[in-house]
């Protein structure tokens, strides 16, 4: 058995598992490695490593970031990074405060609207992960401003909303330049959401990616079909880019997707660990 899980998210950012949890579940289930990608965040990577160490898993950190798209959504992965580093935990510092920004904002925007509701009580909802609006959206269900976490998302949050507040994204350069620079391999999350609906314009985003410095595309993943893995599969080659995968996992609550196995059957083995560990020697070395 050499299989891995190269995207796990964890209570860090919205995983329902600790670190821990997720390192004794994929040990228990027989993979080799797991990579911890929480969404801009690294608080979760030292426990990871730390019961990584304690159960003989190989604990890759990881990251990771929602950029600017607006076609769609772009998240990039950085794989084999150092944590540590200065200017990614300053970014991710500017990140938070911009999510807390955000809230204020939302909050301000809904008593606007006669709607009696502050931080405190967002805060106390017991949906996990970072603050944000899926909280908000409880809290309102729950004073009785709207019938479901939907209802609360079409009447105030949706974008557009008469409660939205347009997030603060990194630029997808900034975003590589900092994984870079924390000596990180930058990959290219589930290039599906970017709702590319034709080939030619995915080829040029990736082109454009590729110029800033991207390393890889996420192709093994549960939404994937075989025909886009397979497009996915020809723009890396087309490249020079590693091919990656992951299932994503967020707990053992989202759509039956299971660490690992994705759906059932997507199995990535530890080779794409190797290649990631290859190409990040051969950057640092330099020329
Ligand atoms: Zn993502
Ligand atoms: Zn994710």
């Amino acid at each position: 058995m050499n299989v891995i899980d190269l995207h796990v998210h964890t209570t860090a950012s919205d995983g329902t598992m600790s670190p821990t949890e997720v390192v004794r579940y994929a040990k228990k289930k027989g993979l080799l490695a797991i990579a911890i990608t929480d969404h801009d965040t690294i608080e979760g990577i030292e426990e990871g490593l730390e019961e990584g160490n304690k159960q003989g898993l190989e604990v890759i950190p990881g990251v990771e970031l929602s950029v600017d798209f607006p076609k769609g959504t772009m998240h990039l992965l950085g794989y084999l990074i150092d944590h540590t580093s200065i200017e990614l935990v300053d970014k991710l510092t500017i990140l938070q405060q911009a999510r807390s920004e955000r809230n204020l904002k939302m909050i301000e925007k809904l008593r606007g609207l006669g709607i009696e509701i502050d931080l405190s009580e967002v805060k106390e909802t017991p949906e996990h992960g970072q603050i944000g609006r899926p909280h908000v959206a409880y809290t309102l269900v729950k004073k009785g401003y709207a019938q479901s976490i939907q209802d609360a998302f079409e009447r105030y949050l949706r974008k557009g909303g008469p409660a939205y507040v347009e997030k603060f994204r990194l630029s997808a350069e900034e975003a590589i330049n900092v994984i870079r620079a924390a000596g990180g391999i930058t990959v290219l999350a589930h290039p599906f959401t970017l709702n590319q609906s034709q080939p030619h314009e995915f080829d040029a985003v990736i082109g454009a990616l590729k110029q800033q410095g991207l390393d890889g595309i996420e192709i093994h993943y549960p939404e994937h079909s075989e025909g886009q893995k397979k497009h996915y599969r020809d723009v890396a080659q087309q490249y020079g880019l590693l091919i990656t995968g992951g299932s994503d996992f967020h707990g053992l609550t989202k759509d039956d997707v299971d660490l690992g196995e994705g759906y059932g059957g997507e199995e990535v083995t530890y080779t794409i660990v190797k290649d990631m560990k290859i190409r990040r020697e051969i950057r640092l070395k330099g020329p």
